[in-house]
């Protein structure tokens, strides 16, 4: 298994050559344009990522430690 080549789409897996493939600027994976998850004149590959885009990741919200008791 080789890296840095061989990219697909990580909905369908179709690998890039056959379809365009675009990157996630929230997760950084790629995806095709079938596969792509339309938000506000941006693309993503998932609903998922556009909402951690737009919103941030609430993950961590809770690094709320400044007081030290
Ligand atoms: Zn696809
Ligand atoms: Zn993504």
């Amino acid at each position: 298994m080789s890296d840095g080549e061989g990219r697909q789409c990580i909905r369908c897996g179709d690998p890039e050559g056959t379809v365009l493939l675009e990157r996630c600027v929230a997760c950084g994976r790629y995806f095709c344009a079938d596969c792509a998850y339309r938000a506000t004149g941006r693309r993503f590959d998932s609903a998922e990522c556009s909402r951690a885009f737009f919103y941030g990741d609430s993950d961590d919200y809770e690094s709320d430690d400044a007081a030290d008791s």
